[in-house]
């Protein structure tokens, strides 16, 4: 039986989206393979699928993949202290949207159509959507390399090209954006080529932990460097995940500071305690 999973629907017109999908193709050329994404249970794509922040992770240091696997998800108080700047921003944006309707999920297909039409209707209405704990309007899924994320959010104000935005909470302005931060935004600016739409760039915006007035934006363009990157990372990541190949960890301890899991970290450099 095909497990279903439940997400947020903007209320809407017609029925076409799963007709505009099929008819969809990417920038690269990559066409997935529509009647497998049809039959594929969404839960079961999840559970196997790498998530688009362990992709972001791996960037930073290749030995977050095999330490996640060993350690699993745990949650330290800045990681929820992120979450709830998230959340708070999600929520102000929802109150604009309004009510929603639930929607049963059942196929990575379902999944792609719930994505493409509620953010066509966002693009009609001008709105910006952002994805809450409770309310996911649209997620990024390449079923091909078998990524799946949750973008924060995304601008449909121009009523023509969505752009993802994404946020994330930090002590130190940076000068320049992360290049895990960038990747992580790239890939979901691919999961909307994968719909359909054309993004020509996405928004990456630093908010200050303890100042969330203090924020910084960078414009990310979509070009052929950042996609071949995402492609590349995918790959190594479930090598990784495979114990197909050794990591190869940072050499800046600097890096493993605020690491949660640098105690027990096998790959850390040696002059980190
Ligand atoms: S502790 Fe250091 S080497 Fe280990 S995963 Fe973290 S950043 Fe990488």
């Amino acid at each position: 039986m095909k497990s279903t999973i439940i997400l947020a629907n903007l209320p809407h017109r017609g029925s076409s989206a799963g007709e505009k999908l099929t008819r969809t193709n990417t920038s690269d050329g990559i066409r997935a393979p529509l009647g497998s994404i049809r039959d594929t249970a969404f839960a079961d794509f999840v559970s196997n699928a790498v998530p688009v922040h362990l992709l972001a992770e791996y960037v930073y240091c290749a030995a977050k993949v095999p330490n996640r696997k060993i350690q699993g998800d745990i949650r330290t108080p800045v990681l929820l202290e992120g979450q709830r700047i998230h959340e708070a921003e999600a929520k102000r944006v929802l109150a604009e949207i309004g009510p929603t309707k639930r929607i049963r999920i059942s196929t990575v297909f379902d999944a792609m159509v719930h994505a493409y039409r509620n953010i066509t209707v966002a693009l009609r209405k001008r709105k910006v959507l952002a994805n809450s704990e409770k309310r996911v309007f649209f997620l990024t899924v390449l079923s091909e390399y078998g990524i799946v994320g949750r973008p924060d959010a995304v601008d449909c104000r121009d009523e023509k090209n969505p752009v993802i935005i994404e946020t994330k909470t930090t002590d130190k302005m940076p000068l320049s954006p992360w290049p895990d931060n960038e990747l992580q935004v790239g890939i979901y600016m691919m999961g909307l080529e994968r719909l359909g739409f054309q993004p020509t760039h996405g928004v990456l915006e630093y908010v200050k932990r303890n100042s969330p007035k203090q924020r910084k934006r960078y414009t990310i363009p979509l070009n052929a460097g950042l996609r071949q990157e995402a492609v590349s990372a995918a790959k190594t990541v479930v090598n990784l995940l495979l114990e197909k190949e050794e990591p190869i960890a940072t050499k800046n301890p600097r890096k493993c500071i605020p690491y949660r899991f640098v105690s027990s970290c096998q790959w850390k450099p040696t002059v980190i305690a």
